[in-house]
């Protein structure tokens, strides 16, 4: 595996490459979600270039970017059992030289909603990172996965906004025994927060197999009262939403595809998740 730490010596690398690359932006920390990835992007393009850059720009919590998980030597080893070919790894200079700030994108609704409601500037930080990586790395294809579902939908809108020549990948979510999505944010539960944290996709499946019988408005009730019974646990937010525009519902059948959004508190660490409930 090569790596680079530098944007130019990549775009000069870049510029020499004809083939098709696909490319996997992740935060490090690297666990089986980004590694499923990876193996996608492996096995649809030539080369696969994944990036490892903490993104200071998203992060609206301070506490939360400075206790961010940081694994580099152990992810270099991941990689390179994936057999990934390149390894993007900047600095904060490198990625950001005149200023530590975001561009700003007209999202619509994305930016009012769910993630972007409770981390204001989140996705202007994403976008921007995103962008500058797309810039840079004229992908073929790039891979997300839809454990971040809200960040799947502004990076197709980025892409359509800005008319970028990238396919966008979407990929399901991996998940630990218990059902928890993996997220390098699980590092930092313990033993008992992790089992508890179990309950967000437990609920999401629940109203999956229950929407027939049970109404949108008792299905988040339910949801709210068995969070309730849980200390030290916080919901922050649990929609139904349209899959297409994220747009809310106030009955099941205002959409044709509905999916299940979950975010919430296990002591400091928040974690999301969703669900295609039909
Ligand atoms: P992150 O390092 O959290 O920024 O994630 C990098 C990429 O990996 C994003 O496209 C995420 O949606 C994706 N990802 C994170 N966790 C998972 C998971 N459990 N399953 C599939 N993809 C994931």
């Amino acid at each position: 595996m090569q790596i680079f730490s530098k944007s130019e010596a990549l775009k000069d690398w870049r510029n020499l490459q004809k083939k098709d690359i696909g490319f996997v932006p992740t935060m490090g920390a690297l666990h089986d979600g980004h590694l499923s990835l990876i193996r996608k992007a492996k096995k649809e393009n030539d080369l696969v270039i994944c990036s490892i850059f903490v993104n200071p720009t998203q992060f609206n919590n301070q506490n939360d970017l400075k206790k961010y998980p940081r694994n580099t030597h152990a992810d270099k080893l991941l990689l390179e059992k994936e057999d990934c070919d390149i390894l993007f790894i900047p600095d904060t200079n490198d990625m950001y030289p005149d200023e530590l700030k975001s561009e700003d994108y007209d999202f619509g609704d994305l930016e009012r909603i769910m993630e972007a409601k409770f981390r204001p500037g989140h996705f202007q930080g994403v976008a921007t990172v995103v962008h500058k990586f797309f810039d840079l790395i004229k992908p073929t294809r790039a891979y997300f996965g839809e454990k971040d579902f809200q960040q799947l939908q502004v990076i197709r809108s980025l892409v359509k906004q800005k008319d970028l020549e990238v396919e966008i990948v979407a990929c399901p979510t991996a998940r630990e025994k218990n059902g928890l999505a993996r997220s390098s944010r699980n590092e930092r539960l313990d033993p008992k927060q992790r089992e508890k944290a179990s309950i967000i996709y437990r609920s999401l499946l629940q109203a999956r197999d229950n929407h027939s019988e049970q109404s949108l408005g008792s299905t988040i009730h339910n949801i709210e009262a068995e969070f309730n019974k849980l200390i030290d646990v916080e919901l922050e937010y649990v929609q139904f939403v349209d899959e297409s525009s994220l747009s809310s519902l106030e009955k099941w059948n205002d959409a044709e595809h509905v999916r299940g959004f979950i975010a919430a508190y296990f002591g400091e660490v928040r974690l999301i998740d969703n669900l295609l409930i039909f």
